[in-house]
Formats: structure tokens, sequence, C-alpha cells
């Protein structure tokens, strides 16, 4: 395959579009000590990661946003992208319009070719904000998300907290998924086969995972987060666990997250023992008739207490409470997941 080149001045306009550092990496190897190489020691210090478009295998392509220790994380999520030879199919668009057209144009300028259709993993905002900017294109997600999304909207102040995202914020308009599926889908971009898979109830009600059974590649949106405390908000956390049990049966080299660096099962193990670690101690404090935000509080997280966004944890305690309860049910109980984490803050300050 002939070498994805790039000039100094489209890599630094891509920098500046991304309001980020961004490296773009043109050639890596799928070999199984490539894989290995992209695992993060599970002990060593949390590492930072790049805005990077990265070659994962001919065609295949994961795209990070920087993010690492004391970095909010929130809304930093990860795309993927498969080229065919008709155009791209983007797995997830991102949020704010400046992060959505850094991703589009990296893709764009590596690949010389368009999008045509694009997956949506699931409906949160940091996922599929940006598909107004691949539209008009198909937008594929389960038919949960696709409501999920709309119900959602677009807020009157998006990203008001973050005034470097604000560039473009007039742009954003709903464009929500056109194809729903019911069950699982098979594409083919060339000759790269991409299974479609439901994962849900999971991260939310409505996940798909996009897999490449060929190059053992799984994108496997929120249901992974690495190196970032998973945000369970919309989530049914015991299914979540069966959902990652799942993906150890599959046949999978590399695993790109929903947030956090490029990595492979030791990373989605470690996914699994935070929520493991939260299932078992949140139903003590349940059974103790402690509040939710004062047990996200009071529980040790060991080896997971220095992942960025701990107050996550709040969201979660308050979804498990409801897992005990019997009453969880798809959407989120903003009010209680709010209370629990200013009860945290407070707690923890
Ligand atoms: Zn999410």
């Amino acid at each position: 395959m002939a070498p994805v080149r790039y000039s100094r001045r489209n890599i630094m306009s891509l920098a500046r579009l991304a309001g980020a550092a961004l490296w773009l990496t043109p050639e890596a190897s799928l070999s199984a000590a490539a894989a290995a190489a992209l695992g993060q020691d599970v002990l060593s210090p949390i590492p930072s990661w790049p805005t990077e478009l990265r070659l994962l295998a001919p065609n295949v392509y994961a795209y990070t946003q920087a993010s690492g220790p004391g970095v909010d994380n929130a809304s930093l999520s990860n795309a993927g992208v498969i080229a065919g030879p008709d155009g791209l199919l983007a797995i997830d668009t991102l949020g704010p319009p400046i992060h959505a057209k850094a991703f589009k144009s990296a893709a764009q300028l590596a690949t010389k070719q368009r999008f045509n259709r694009v997956i949506n993993t699931h409906h949160h905002r940091d996922h599929t904000n940006g598909n107004c900017f691949f539209a008009p294109v198909e937008i594929v997600s389960s038919e949960y998300t696709r409501q999920a999304t709309i119900d959602e909207g677009i807020p009157a102040h998006p990203y008001d907290t973050r005034p470097e995202w604000q560039t473009g914020i007039s742009e954003l308009k709903l464009a929500p998924p056109t194809t729903t599926l019911s069950a699982g889908a098979t594409y083919r971009y060339g000759e790269t086969v991409v299974e479609v898979i439901p994962a849900y109830p999971a991260h939310t009600f409505g996940d798909l995972m996009v897999y490449l059974p060929q190059q053992k590649i799984l994108f496997a949106g929120d249901v992974a987060f690495y190196y970032v405390t998973p945000a369970g908000h919309n989530a049914h956390i015991t299914k979540w666990i069966e959902a990652i049990d799942r993906i150890g049966r599959m046949d999978v080299d590399l695993i790109v997250p929903g947030h956090g660096p490029i990595g492979t099962r030791k990373e989605l193990a470690d996914t699994r023992a935070y929520l493991e670690l939260l299932v078992a101690e949140t139903r003590k404090r349940y059974e103790s008739g402690m509040s939710a935000g004062r047990a996200a509080a009071d529980i040790p997280l060991g080896r997971f207490a220095h992942w960025t966004n701990p107050e996550r944890g709040a969201w979660n305690t308050v979804r498990l409470y409801a897992e005990f309860a019997g009453t969880l049910g798809p959407a989120q109980d903003l009010a209680a997941q709010n209370a629990a984490v200013a009860e945290y803050l407070a707690l923890r300050r």
C-alpha cells in the first residue's frame, strides 16, 4: 500500500482546526507485537494520548482525541473510519463542530475520499452532534439511539463551559439517524467486512459496536473507557459487564474505546474490573441505607482512583441504586444524578 503523505501545511491547519496538538500516523502494522505495544501496562502511570488519525490496518483508521491525567475528558470521545472504493464509513462523528470538522478533514485528507455512511454507536452528544457535518449520508443506529438522539436534541448553548470549543457552534443542528437496526448488520467496504453488533443494554440501552473480523479490530464505542472513569449515566451496569464478557469471547486484537487511547483486551479487563468493584461496593452501601452520592465518595477505588472524571462514580451509583431497587429505565435521572454528584463533591472537598 502506498504510504499516506501529508504536507506540513495540511498538518498545521488540521492542528489549528482541532485546537490541539495533532499527530498523524501514516503507518502502523497490525502484528500481534504492535497490538501488544499499543497496550498500556496496568501498573504503569496513566498515559496521555494525542489527537491523532491512526492507520490500524489497510483502509482502517482510529481517530482519538487528546486527553490524559488532569484533563477533563468530558466530550473528548473517539471515532473511526473504514475506507472503501466508493467512500468512507464514519464510526461516530464527535460533538463540538471544531472536533467533528477536524476529524472529517483528517480522514478525507488521508484517504482522498468522502464519507457515504455514518454509524452512531449510541446517542450521547459527544458521539452524534457532529452528524450534521457528514449529512446528507445514511446514518445508522439502533432504534433506541435514534429516538434518544431526537429526544436529547441540541441544547440552546452547547458546550457553554468550553469557550475554546465555540467556533462554528451556530452550525450545529440535529441530524438523527436515518436507518435503524433491530439486530446486527454487515457492510462491505471493498474487501473489508464490517460487522455491526448490538451490545445493549450496556453503556446505554442502544449501544452498537463495529467489528472487523479479518483485522480483529473492535470499535467498542462507550462500552470501553480506557484510563478515564466510565460514565454510566444511561447505563445498565451489570449488563454492561455481561457485554464486556461477550467481547472477551470474540477474536479481537485491537480495541478502540469510546474514550481513552487505543488498546487491547487488557484495558477492557480494567473497565470490567472498575464496574465489578463498583457493583459490589455500591450494593453494600445501598443495603446499609447510605445515599448514592455518599456511597460514591465512600467507595475505595484502589488503582482506579486516579482515572480522570471520578465524579462520574456518583452517576454510576445512582444507576446501580435504581438497578437494585428494580426501577432502572433507559432514561437518565438527571435530578438524582446531579444531587449525587453535588453530594460526592461536597464530601470529597
Ligand atoms: Zn457515551
